[in-house]
C-alpha cells in the first residue's frame, strides 16, 4: 500500500481539496507509475457534481493520465521502470465477453471498471483517478507513449483523443469527406486535428465567434457560428458526417438537417438533460444519428502511436493542481483554449 496525495470532491457542490488515500501494493501484473500530468474532461464536472447521477464521494477525477513508471510486478512484460505510460477512461474489464475479445473493452457485457467513480474489487472500495500523484493498474489496461512528444500535451490523448478518433475511423472519414464538428473545447479542437489528419474537408460549428481563427490554426477549413440562423440556413444538406462535442442541452435538429443523404450524426458529447429529436429531421435524407464511447484497448493504443507519427498533441494550458476549481468555472464558460492539463508536480 501506498499512501497517495490527490485532490477530490467531497460531495457534489463544494471545491475540490487535497485528499490523501491508499493505493494497492503492485501486483504481478500491475504497473505503478508516478503522475506527471493529468487532463481535465468534462466529464469530470459532470460526475464530481453529480450530474449524470450515480456519483460516489470521496470522488478523485481524472482519466487523462501520463507518467513514469516506477514500479513493474513480476509478470509484467509490456512495461520497465523508467518508462512512459498512460492510461485512459478504462482500468479494467472481464476480458472474457465478445466485446472485451474484439477489443472493445468500453462495451464489456459485465461492466467495465473505469478509472474513477467505479467500484474497485482489488480494494472493495471505489477507483480513484489521476487527480493523484500515482497509480496501480494492470499492465493490460496501462498504454505506450512515445518520449517524442511534449508529454502535457500527450495526456488530453488518453481520452478527448481516442473518444474522437475511435468514430472518425469506424465510420471511415477521409479524403472526400464534408466534416463539422459541433463545440470547440477539449474534444472538439481533437476532432478537427484527426477529420483534417485524415483528408476530410472540415467545417467548425461554434457558440464562440472568438474562436474562429484558432479553429482555422487547429485545420478547419471553414467556420460558422451557430447562433447566427442565417449561417445556419446556409449549411442544410451539407455534410457527409457530423460529430457533436456538446455538453450542455442543445438542438440536435439544428444540426441533422446540416446532414447530406445517407449522413451521419455521432454524438460524443454527453449532456445530463434529455433533448427532442424530430423524426422529420432523421426521414428526410434517410440520415443516421449514432453515439460513440470513448475507445478499446487497441485502438487507443493505435491512437497515441498514429499521434506519435503524425506529431498530433492536444492544445493545452497547464495549469496548477490548486487552480482545479478555477479551471472547471472556466470550463463552464467555454472559457479553455483547449484542454487544462495539471501539472502533477503542483500537487
Ligand atoms: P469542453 O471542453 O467544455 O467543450 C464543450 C464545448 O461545447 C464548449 O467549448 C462549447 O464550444 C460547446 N458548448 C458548451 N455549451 C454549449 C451550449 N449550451 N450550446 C452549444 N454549444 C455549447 O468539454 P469536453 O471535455 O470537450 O467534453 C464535451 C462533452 O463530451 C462532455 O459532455 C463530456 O462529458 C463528453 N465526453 C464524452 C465522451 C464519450 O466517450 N462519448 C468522452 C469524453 C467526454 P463552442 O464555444 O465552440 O460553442
Ligand atoms: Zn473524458
Ligand atoms: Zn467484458
Amino acid at each position: 500500500m501506498t499512501i497517495t496525495k490527490s485532490y477530490a470532491a467531497q460531495n457534489a457542490t463544494d471545491d475540490l481539496a487535497p485528499f490523501t488515500f491508499e493505493r494497492r501494493a503492485v501486483g504481478p501484473h500491475d504497473v505503478k507509475f508516478q503522475i506527471l500530468y493529468c487532463g481535465v474532461c468534462h466529464s469530470d464536472l459532470h460526475q464530481v457534481r453529480n450530474e449524470w447521477g450515480g456519483s460516489v464521494y470521496p470522488m478523485v477525477p481524472g482519466h487523462e493520465i501520463v507518467g513514469r513508471v516506477l514500479e513493474v510486478g513480476s509478470h509484467v512484460e509490456k512495461f520497465k521502470t523508467g518508462d512512459l505510460a498512460g492510461v485512459g477512461c478504462l482500468v479494467d474489464s472481464c476480458r472474457e465477453c465478445d466485446n472485451c475479445k474484439k477489443g472493445l473493452e468500453q462495451f464489456c457485457r459485465n461492466g467495465s471498471t473505469g478509472t474513477y467513480n467505479s467500484k474497485d474489487k482489488h480494494t472493495g472500495g471505489v477507483t480513484y483517478g489521476g487527480y493523484s500523484s500515482e497509480i496501480v493498474v494492470d499492465e493490460s489496461f496501462v498504454l505506450k507513449v512515445a518520449e517524442t512528444l511534449p508529454l502535457e500535451a500527450v495526456a488530453p490523448l488518453l481520452c478527448a483523443g481516442i473518444t474522437t478518433y475511435s468514430p472518425l475511423r469506424h465510420w471511415k472519414v477521409g479524403k472526400g469527406h464534408k466534416v463539422a464538428v459541433v463545440g470547440l473545447g477539449g474534444l472538439g479542437h481533437m476532432a478537427i486535428k484527426f477529420a483534417a489528419s485524415f483528408g476530410a474537408e472540415v467545417t467548425m460549428l461554434s457558440t464562440s465567434p472568438s474562436k474562429e481563427l484558432d479553429a482555422k490554426h487547429l485545420g478547419a477549413h471553414h467556420f460558422a457560428l451557430t447562433k447566427d440562423p442565417e449561417q445556419l440556413k446556409s449549411l442544410m444538406g451539407k455534410f457527409d458526417f457530423i460529430i457533436d462535442t456538446v455538453s450542455a442541452q442543445h438542438n440536435y435538429n439544428d444540426y441533422l438537417q446540416m446532414l447530406n443523404t445517407d449522413g451521419v450524426m455521432v454524438c460524443v458529447g454527453a449532456p445530463p438533460t434529455p433533448s427532442e429529436i424530430m423524426a422529420f429531421s432523421l426521414i428526410g435524407g434517410r440520415r443516421s444519428l449514432a453515439g460513440s464511447l470513448i475507445g478499446g484497448l487497441p485502438e487507443t493504443q493505435e491512437m497515441l502511436d498514429y499521434c506519435a507519427e503524425h506529431n498530433i498533441v492536444s492544445d493545452v494550458e497547464v495549469i496548477k493542481m490548486s487552480q482545479i476549481n478555477e479551471a472547471y468555472e472556466r470550463m463552464l464558460k467555454g472559457d479553455v483554449r483547449y484542454r487544462f492539463v495539471i501539472d502533477m508536480a503542483t500537487l
